[in-house]
């Protein structure tokens, strides 16, 4: 027997716009729409023609895209009461968007229609009728949002089947129940569906928001009792607390339930669609993300991590791979040797000897008791299982460094770092102005070693971050600095520790090259190593 088939549709372009802090081009919506429709998501409601221009302008340019399979829908409202369908500025705006599929929404709730609407209940329910006929007219596909359903029920049962009654006889094939306040809880969802599901023909629709914290629970049980169309964005963003997380569902309803929503190759993307959707909107990606966050499959103490290593059964709910996630072990100072050995592994690192992972395990304390974290810094922590190994990472010392930096009242600032390395045998001296001291020495730095070794040219400080680490004791303040990179493909985050901040800068952006280049193969520094020191601050 086949699975039954989920219609997955997604609103992160309409409802997840909705979210603080989301704002969406029409070039990001596009870009989003094209992973989306790559995905497998059976319709992409693009946004709300009548309400601003860029939706306008949304679709547009949605009708010169040849989709592969996805349905572009555009939403809008029921007529206003008063006015004729064909003359109704809404619906004629959803009309010229040109889309073969149209959501709208009416009130089901009969507080909503005469409180908020001001409406008869009897003029809210032509106002569906007139305004589902007139676009089934227009040959559309149209989608009936019951706004504010379950409340709605719960209020009068017998109004808001009415409503949906009217929105079905006039045309409407999906019907789709809203729990537009998020309010309502898991088992009230699944009794409420089924007994709204048995008096309708029409594909049962499920729209959750997260306001109880149950916006995916709320979409399963929907499922559960009959549902066959969700509505979501990605990541759940929307507004509040937002909608329903769609990766969570969907991969819930595939991979647990038995339900058929996307290829099952294409799940292998969910993760890959998470961070693309937040990457565009701008957002800070949720690492304890159901699925697809960093966290999802991150292990930390040792004995967790020595039984993954055995079965990543013991700790793990599925295979991250599944969804396109990555195992991932945190070094910290729970760490075992287990940890070590495998985030070693990770690196294509093997410590053989016991020793080499009771040295690497006995350094890590040692440096996490003096503040380094090495958590967020992979690839200093990789450097130094490097040298615990014996591998050479040293590409050049530095001789001296001197930073200046000036301000005034008016708020400007300048800094300036000299820096002397010592590089493939000769001495290289470089002086560069920067955006703050850490930029200056940054450039300092790189100003040095790009004559030799050139494939620092696509490096770039991508951020820093300094902590102060026992503030309470301010005279002998340590400063944890840590340092992004990128090289346009990949960043790395490397740390750096001291009393004094130019000396933790050093260390993290010294360990943020050497880590550049020792991947990119490059020959090493011939000249013998000098002890590195720093002046002053
Ligand atoms: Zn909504």
């Amino acid at each position: 027997m086949n699975a039954p088939t989920i219609e997955l549709f997604d609103t992160t372009l309409r409802d997840g716009t909705q979210g603080e802090h989301v704002t969406l081009s029409v070039n990001d919506k596009l870009r989003i729409a094209h992973r989306l429709d790559a995905f497998g998501i059976d319709v992409i409601e693009g946004g709300w023609p009548g309400s601003n221009p860029k939706d306008y302008a949304f679709f547009e340019r949605a009708q010169e895209v040849a989709w592969r399979q996805a349905q572009i829908c555009a939403f809008g409202s029921t007529r206003r009461p008063g006015n004729r369908p064909e003359e109704d500025p809404n619906l004629r705006c959803l009309l010229e968007a040109n889309t073969p599929t149209v959501s709208i929404f009416g009130k089901s709730w009969t507080f909503h229609a005469e409180v908020a609407l001001g409406v008869s209940l009897d003029e809210n329910l032509a106002m569906i009728a007139s305004s589902v006929a007139f676009l089934r007219a227009h040959d559309k596909r149209v989608i009936y949002d019951a706004e504010h359903f379950f409340d709605g029920y719960k209020a009068d049962p017998d109004y808001a089947l009415e409503t949906l009654r009217a929105a079905a006889e006039a045309g409407a094939d999906t019907l789709v129940l809203c729990d537009t306040n998020g309010g309502t809880l898991p088992t009230e969802v699944r009794r409420l569906v089924a007994e709204v599901g048995a008096h309708f023909e029409q594909t049962i629709g499920i729209h959750t928001h997260n306001d109880s914290g149950c916006a995916v629970a709320n979409t399963l049980m929907a499922v559960e009792a009959g549902a066959r169309h969700v509505q979501g964005t990605i990541n759940g963003i929307g507004e509040r607390t937002g909608n329903v997380d769609l990766c969570a569902a969907i991969a819930n309803l595939q991979l647990k339930m038995g339900y058929a929503c996307v290829d099952p190759e294409h799940l292998a993307r969910l993760t890959d669609l998470s961070h693309f959707v937040d990457e565009v909107a701008n957002l800070d990606p949720i690492d304890r993300a159901a699925y697809v966050g960093r966290s999802a499959f991150a292990h930390k103490g040792g004995i967790h991590v020595s039984a993954v290593m055995k079965d990543p059964r013991a700790y793990e709910h599925l295979a991250p791979e599944t969804v396109g996630n990555k195992r991932r072990v945190l070094v910290s100072d729970l760490s075992g040797q287990s940890n070590v050995r495998y985030k070693a592994a990770e690196f294509g690192i093997t410590l053989n000897g016991k020793d080499e992972a009771r040295q690497a395990v006995q350094r890590i304390k040692e440096l996490e008791h003096l503040g380094y974290e090495f958590q967020g810094a992979e690839a200093s922590f990789e450097l130094l299982l490097r040298a615990i190994q014996g591998e050479e990472t040293n590409f050049f010392s530095l001789e001296r460094l001197r930073v200046r930096s000036e301000h005034s009242d008016a708020g400007e600032e300048y800094s300036e770092a000299t820096i002397v390395v010592r590089v493939q045998g000769h001495r290289e001296l470089a002086v560069a102005e920067g955006v703050g001291p850490v930029d200056a020495l940054s450039q300092a730095l790189h100003e040095a070693l790009c004559r030799s070794y050139p494939s620092l040219e696509a490096v770039r400080l991508a951020d820093y971050k300094v902590r102060v680490l026992n503030p309470k004791d301010a005279t002998a303040a340590v400063v944890r600095v840590l340092v992004e990179h990128h090289d346009g493909e990949r960043s790395w985050h490397t740390v750096g520790v001291s009393a004094n901040i130019l000396e933790a800068s050093w260390q993290a952006l010294a360990d943020g090259i050497r880590y550049h280049l020792f991947h990119n193969a490059v020959p090493l520094a011939t000249a013998p190593a000098l002890s590195v020191s720093v002046p002053g601050a």
